[in-house]
């Protein structure tokens, strides 16, 4: 008997043993659970919209205002980010435990909650006073004693796909969280290492294919953000659709009222109106799924 999912390098032997809590009990399986009010599921596409990084409060507070009112279910930034090369100008400055400060004022005035990533341990306390799910970004995927320390907090998590690595090793950090008694985990496609056997259109390629074929193994919500797949605004809006239309179960994107001027992906971040042209989009996509925006 082929023990293995067509096209995939798990085995039966693997849901069983490697990642039993995180994939399905059965074919109908699907985990449905609520953050802050928000449902996750197999019904609901939530939104996250905001800038890469908590650049100012001046910023926050408007893209807060602005993405709340547009339709936006969590305010995403980053306080604690992890950039690629160690050389910053004063734009590129992480605004760390000020960032996060500013988070808490968004939350607090506009009533959003807010999702913000997490890179040291040793700033959990502090994160977890305002976050309302905590992010694993990709680069952190296998570090496990974040993750553990992260799943202990009993926040909910979203871990997002390191963008070299495989579905399987992808659902194996979704256990270790799992494992530690914490059940509201969402798994994020962003992009994986565009493949360099032919000339790729970017960085990195979105994988929308593991849409389906996560939901094949897990009960757990799957979101995708184009924003960081594609590098590029112009194709933020055609890969979104796609997503929805892949089955999507949350989306996750870059929102900036000056894109260019961001500090961090200028390139890739939309403005309110293109956020706002985007939503009605999706309404419609989602419509023809059974699936709705909240
Ligand atoms: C982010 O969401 O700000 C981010 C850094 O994403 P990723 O970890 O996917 O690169
Ligand atoms: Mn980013």
């Amino acid at each position: 008997m082929d023990n293995k999912f067509p096209g995939k390098d798990i085995s039966l032997e693997d849901i069983k043993t490697k990642f039993p809590l995180v994939a399905k009990k059965n074919k109908h399986h699907k985990t449905r659970f609520k953050i802050s009010g928000v449902e996750f599921g197999p019904n609901t596409i939530p939104i996250f919209a905001g800038p890469n990084m908590v650049e100012s409060q001046k910023l926050i507070l408007d893209v807060a205002k602005n993405v709340k009112t547009i339709g936006a279910n969590f305010l995403r930034g980053g306080a604690f980010k992890p950039l690629t090369f160690p050389y910053r100008n004063k734009k590129y400055t992480e605004t760390r435990e000020k960032g996060i400060e500013w988070l808490g004022l968004a939350k607090e005035k506009y009533k959003i909650p807010i999702i913000t990533e997490v890179m040291e341990e040793k700033y959990l306390p502090l994160i977890c006073e305002v976050a309302d799910i905590l992010q694993i970004g990709s680069r952190n995927m296998q570090n496990y004693p974040l993750i553990v320390a992260c799943a202990k907090t009993q926040k909910p998590i979203m871990i997002k796909r390191h963008y070299g690595a495989s579905l399987r090793d992808w659902l194996g950090a979704a256990e270790y969280v799992m494992i530690n008694g914490n059940k509201k985990v969402i798994l994020c496609e962003r992009g994986v290492s565009a493949p360099h056997t032919h000339k790729s259109t970017s960085r990195f390629l979105l994988d929308l294919q593991v849409v389906p074929a996560a939901q094949e193994i897990t009960h757990l919500p799957i979101i995708v953000d184009p924003s960081h797949a594609t590098f590029w605004r112009p194709w933020v809006e055609p890969m979104t659709l796609a997503a929805v239309a892949a089955g999507a179960q949350g989306i996750m994107l870059e929102v900036h009222p000056d894109p260019k001027n961001s500090a961090v992906d200028p390139l890739q971040s939309i403005d309110y109106k293109n956020f706002s042209n985007l939503l009605k989009k999706m309404k419609k996509i989602a419509k023809v799924s059974n699936k709705r925006l909240i």
